[in-house]
Order: structure tokens, then C-alpha cells, then sequence
């Protein structure tokens, strides 16, 4: 382990307290002092005549005092008139004290000359008890606010000092359990221990097994961790208190790790319960970062570490966490005993898809024409929580258009909507653009399709979608495939140029459209060189790493300058003979290009089997295409 690691566990240092939170307590209750002292004082003055000095002396001299008071600063005096009146119209004097004056020697004299004299306050005394009682008062205070926090904290949301922020949700029973979570199979297994631990602990410690502490969901964002988490406290029946990362890191320091030990405390009350960090990436990233320290988030996590290597996992706290990023958390995070388990929560496959769909229609009345595979099959890529919003959006759509049920049309319109962008009707192309985005997309279709390995087309549009592409070729796999073979790729590179080629071929011209094929075929290809060791000269060696699996997955070059113009040099070569291909096939089957494309100008959308029965009526040669794929959906830019 790393040096310099702070409040590590073999570090006897503690970790810091709080102390924001009395400093601000203390504060409040001097201010309060003070104005409480303030107001006493001036109600005490309204009730006397304010005189002077002299007028005290004169009084005094002319022998008119009946009775004196003298207190620590003032001296409050009743003449003889006064005196005299009935005591509810009786109003007293009062003057200052002039400081170094002997109280003692004053109040004798008074003696002497008849007058009462009635109370000596000595100056120490009344400091003391002006202490005593500030004393008594902040103790009050304090007592107080203890018990307004401690309340609030057993009702689901923290609040009070250094805590009133944070977004700590506790839900005794949270009502999800593992059905209303679809597919997730390898990640429910390896939460179904930690469950079943949950119910019955002595189990595992009558063994003297160890408990595991956490667990690490890892997968890319909308693929249903929170949910995860939520039914493993739904499934064992205990509490749930979720908290996000971000929340913990704060702009004043020293917050963030008492909500952290706040948390934990919480938590060891109610136990056995889950305790979920969603996004952990932000308190939890590697310490020793190039990008500067943050001292406030690196306090938050030794905190955090402290209390996970505290908790006594017998009594029964789980702490699940979330992230996109396990590459760069912290090592601390991840050793053993604490964060160690890590459960791959993946994009949901075919099945997976239709599970989730299933669940998401279960409350809403659907069509008999409605048919999930079809649109599992059409949403390859997409994870749950596109799914969720895409039967959303149809049950909008389906109550838009006054209709009591959702039918597949809704379905597949709201598919377009989240993942294709809303269909742009009102995009004006000129003809000869609409003639080009046409043979754009049968070049990619035409070239897909008469090549033996490729996946059939399922759909070709030329209707524009917001998302900016001005049409789209969608492909099918027939199955769902885990490996590519080389050639396989080639075929996808000859498909994703196709567009370009048929362009050039037909009209020759080079047009924008043609960007984001580019892009993604330069970006396989290099994947090829680099990643696969499918380059002609550079052979097996890599010289790229992925750095975010999780996120965009984006690779770096990590090799000398001279291999990487080497790398290019065979990219290039690859993109090259790619296109040579595409364009050599699209010119062979010039007049099967030209069908379809004028179809396409009339109908804007045709299906797979459309075009597969030109195709095939051209070319008897080839299989007719098979249904009951899966989908994967290539949308291609123009
Ligand atoms: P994450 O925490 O991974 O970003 P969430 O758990 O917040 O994702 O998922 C967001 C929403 O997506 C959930 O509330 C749920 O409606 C839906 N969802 C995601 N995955 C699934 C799944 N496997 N089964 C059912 N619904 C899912
Ligand atoms: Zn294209």
C-alpha cells in the first residue's frame, strides 16, 4: 500500500470530529446569551428614572433618600416622596456606579445617616452567578438540540447541525424485490448470500465464517444497481438508507465525514439493514490522483474507510456501493474486508430485455397487437432504465391519441423517440439531398446484405430524426454474439463505408453525411490494429488500453510515436481496401442500387423483407433472411 495515506486503520490517529457542528452550536447559544442579557438589562432600566450621578448626591445630601439599593454597576435609590406614594405608583431611581467606588464604605455612610439600605450585591458574587447561569443556559441548549436532532434522525431524514443537508433516504420496507428486477441472473446469485446472511447471521458466525461488509455494483448507469440494492433490503425484508456520493463531498470540511459517521451510526440502530452509496466514484476516487488533492474528499473517504473497518458485520450492515468507474477508486476501498465483492451489473441481453419490458408493462393495459420480443429484439444496447422510459413514452402516446390501451405502433414510435430522437417530419431536404441520403443508406444496406457473413437489414428510413441522422439502416444479427471474427469486422467496416461508396459511386460526390460512418469505421478499425492483434504487420501486440470499461470504454494509445504512425499507417490500409470492396460490390449490383433507392424516395421507409425480396429476386443465389434474430441496432449518420 501507498505511503502517505492519512487516517488509514493502522493509523492511531483519529479521524477528525465534527467540530463544525459545536463550534456553530456554541456560536448560537453566545449570541443568544447576549441578547438575552441585553433584553433583561433594558427591561430592567424602564422600570427607574434614569438620573445622574450628582442628582444621587444632591438627594442624598439634602437628606430625601428613604432607601437605597446598590448593585455591581448602578445604584438604585426611592426618595422620600416617593416613598410615600402608594407602592403601585412608586417609581424608583437609578444611576451608574461610578467604577473604583468603595460599596462598602458607601453603604455605612448611608447607615449612618438613616437611610435602608437594602442589598450590597459584591461585585465577584455576581460574576459568578452571571457565569454559572450562561453556563446553565448553553448546557440547556445543547441538551436540546440533542434531542430535536435525534428525533428527526429516526424518522428517515438527518437533520440538524452538519447534517441538515444531507440527502439521506431511509425506507423501512422498500417494497422491490427480486422480481421486479429482470434479467440481472449472475448479479441476484451473488447478492442472494448477503440476503440470506441478513436473515439468519448466527448462521454464518456459528461457523465463524466472516461476513462480507460491502459489495461493489459495477456497471454502466441505468442498468438497475439502485434497484439491485433495493430489493436485496426488499427481499431480506430490512431497512434501506441510501445516500449519493456526491452528497457527501461538501463545500465546508470536515462535513462530509460527519454525515458519513452519521450515516453509520444510524444505520447501527436499526440494524441488520443496507446501507447504499450510489456513486461512491466521488468520495471513493484514488487518493493519489495527478489532478490535486481535495482534503475535503479525502477526509470523507478516510471516514468512510474507518467506519467500514469499524462496524461489527455481525450485527448485521451490509453497505452496498455503486459505480461506473471501478478503475479509479481508491485501492483502500476495494482490499479485502471492505468494498472486496464486486457483482457486474450488465447491459441486459435479448432475454433480459424482454424480462425488463415485461415488468415495466405489467401495470399498463397493453393491445393484442402488442408483441415485447419484437421490440427486445429492435432495442439491443438499450439498458433498463431506456427500457423503462420507452413504455412510458407509449403509454403517454397511447393516452395522446384517447386510446385505452398501448398498441405496438405506440411501442415502436417511443423506441424511435429515446433512442433515435423524435421523428423530425418537418426537416426539409432538397431533392437531390433526399436522392443522396437515399443511396447512402441502401449502399449501407445493399452492402450488408449481399455479403455472405452479414446481418440482415431490418429497417431502412430516410426520415429524419432529431438526433441528427437523416436516416438509418438498422441491423440484425442472428444471434447474440460475444465474439467477432476477423472477417466479420471487415464485413462491418465494408457495411459501414458502404454509404460513402455508394455516393461516390453513384453521383460522385463526397458528402458531410458521411462523418459519423467514417468515425465509427476509423474507430473499429484501429480497435482491430491495436486491441485485437489484427493488423498485418504489428501482429499480437497491444498498443491501446481502455481506461473507462464502464462508460464511453474510450482506449488510449499507450506505445512509441514511431508504432503509432505505424498503427495509422495500417488503419488506413484496412479503411482502405474496406472501401475498395464496398464500392466494387455496390458497382456490380448498380441496378438492384437503383431499385431500391427509387422505392425508398417513394415509400421513405422500407422493411427488411422488402428489401430482401429485391435482392433476392435479383439474385436467387442468396438465402432468404432469417427472423427470430436479435436486433442490433445500427443507426448511421445521413
Ligand atoms: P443505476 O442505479 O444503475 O443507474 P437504476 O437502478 O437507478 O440504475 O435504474 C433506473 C430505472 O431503470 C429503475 O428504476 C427501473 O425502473 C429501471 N430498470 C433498470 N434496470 C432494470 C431491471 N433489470 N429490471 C427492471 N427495471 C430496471
Ligand atoms: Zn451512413
Amino acid at each position: 500500500m501507498e505511503p502517505n495515506r492519512g487516517n488509514d486503520r493502522n493509523n492511531p490517529q483519529k479521524p477528525n470530529k465534527p467540530k463544525g457542528n459545536y463550534m456553530t452550536a456554541l456560536m448560537i447559544a453566545l449570541v443568544l446569551v447576549l441578547l438575552f442579557s441585553w433584553i433583561s438589562n433594558a427591561i430592567k432600566s424602564s422600570q427607574y428614572n434614569q438620573t445622574t450621578y450628582s442628582d444621587f448626591v444632591a438627594t442624598r445630601d439634602a437628606g430625601q433618600l428613604a432607601e437605597v439599593e446598590i448593585q455591581s454597576d448602578r445604584i438604585i435609590y426611592m426618595t422620600k416622596e416617593e416613598a410615600a406614594k402608594s407602592p403601585s405608583q412608586q417609581k424608583a431611581c437609578y444611576t451608574g456606579l461610578p467604577s473604583g467606588s468603595d460599596t462598602r464604605a458607601m453603604a455605612e455612610e448611608l447607615v449612618k445617616m438613616g437611610v435602608t439600605v437594602n442589598k450590597l450585591i459584591v461585585e465577584d458574587n455576581s460574576m459568578i452567578m452571571m457565569i454559572l447561569s450562561y453556563v446553565i443556559m448553553i448546557g440547556g441548549l445543547f441538551l436540546v438540540m440533542n434531542l430535536v436532532t435525534r428525533r428527526m434522525g429516526s424518522e428517515g431524514m438527518m437533520g440538524g447541525f452538519g447534517k441538515s443537508k444531507a440527502k439521506v433516504f431511509m425506507e423501512k420496507q422498500t417494497g422491490v424485490t427480486f422480481k421486479d428486477v429482470a434479467g440481472q441472473d449472475e448479479a441476484k446469485e451473488s447478492l442472494q448470500e448477503i440476503i440470506d446472511f441478513l436473515h439468519n447471521p448466527q448462521k454464518y458466525t456459528a461457523i465463524g465464517a466472516k461476513l462480507p461488509k460491502g459489495a461493489l455494483l459495477v456497471g454502466s448507469p441505468g442498468t438497475g444497481k439502485t434497484l439491485l440494492a433495493k430489493a436485496v433490503a426488499g427481499e431480506a425484508d430490512v431497512p434501506f438508507f441510501y445516500i449519493s456520493g456526491s452528497d457527501f463531498v461538501e463545500m465546508f470540511v470536515g462535513m462530509g465525514a460527519s454525515r458519513v459517521r452519521d450515516l453509520f451510526q444510524q444505520a447501527a440502530k436499526v440494524a441488520p439493514c443496507i446501507i447504499f452509496i450510489d456513486e461512491i466514484d466521488a468520495v471513493g476516487r484514488s487518493r493519489d490522483n495527478r489532478l490535486g488533492s481535495n482534503s475535503e474528499q479525502e477526509q470523507t473517504l478516510n471516514q468512510l474507510l474507518s467506519e467500514i473497518d469499524g462496524f461489527d458485520s455481525s450485527k448485521g450492515i451490509v453497505c452496498l456501493a455503486a459505480t461506473n468507474r471501478p478503475e479509479i477508486l481508491d485501492k483502500a476501498l476495494l482490499r479485502p474486508g471492505r468494498f472486496d465483492r464486486r457483482i457486474i451489473v450488465d447491459r441486459p441481453n435479448l432475454q433480459g430485455r424482454l424480462d425488463t419490458l415485461k415488468v415495466h408493462t405489467r401495470k399498463i393495459r397493453l393491445a393484442e397487437d402488442v408483441d415485447l420480443r419484437k421490440i427486445a429484439q429492435a432495442t439491443a444496447g438499450a439498458v433498463g432504465a431506456d427500457l423503462a422510459n420507452l413504455v412510458n413514452e407509449a403509454a403517454l402516446r397511447a393516452v395522446r391519441n384517447g386510446r385505452q390501451a398501448v398498441n405496438q405502433e405506440d411501442l415502436l414510435v417511443s423506441f424511435e423517440t429515446v433512442i433515435a430522437g423524435t421523428e423530425k417530419k418537418n426537416t426539409v431536404l432538397t431533392d437531390m439531398e433526399k436522392r443522396l441520403v437515399a443511396y447512402h443508406e441502401v449502399g449501407h444496406a445493399l452492402v450488408a446484405a449481399l455479403e455472405k457473413h452479414s446481418q440482415p437489414v431490418s429497417k431502412i428510413t430516410i426520415v429524419p430524426h432529431t438526433s441528427g441522422a437523416l436516416g438509418y439502416t438498422m441491423q440484425m444479427p442472428e444471434e447474440e454474439k460475444f465474439l467477432s471474427t476477423a472477417e466479420e469486422l471487415r464485413t462491418e467496416l465494408r457495411t459501414l463505408v458502404g454509404g460513402r461508396a455508394a455516393e461516390q459511386v453513384v453521383f460522385g460526390v463526397q458528402t458531410t453525411g458521411a462523418a459519423n460512418d467514417i468515425q465509427r469505421a476509423t474507430a473499429l478499425a484501429r480497435n482491430m490494429v491495436t486491441q485485437y492483434g489484427m493488423g498485418s504487420n504489428l501482429g499480437l501486440m497491444t498498443t491501446a488500453s481502455v481506461q473507462n470499461q464502464y462508460l464511453d470504454g474510450q482506449a488510449y494509445m499507450d506505445c512509441a510515436q514511431s508504432t503509432a504512425a505505424q498503427v495509422d499507417q495500417e488503419v488506413k490500409e484496412i479503411l482502405d481496401s474496406a472501401y475498395a470492396d464496398a464500392k466494387r460490390i455496390l458497382t456490380e449490383n448498380r441496378s438492384l442500387l437503383d431499385e431500391i433507392s427509387e422505392f425508398l424516395l417513394v415509400k421513405e421507409t422500407i422493411t427488411g423483407d422488402e428489401l430482401m425480396a429485391y435482392v433476392n429476386a435479383d439474385n436467387q443465389a442468396l438465402p432468404a433472411p432469417q427472423d427470430e434474430p436479435d436486433t442490433q441496432e445500427e443507426p448511421t449518420a445521413e
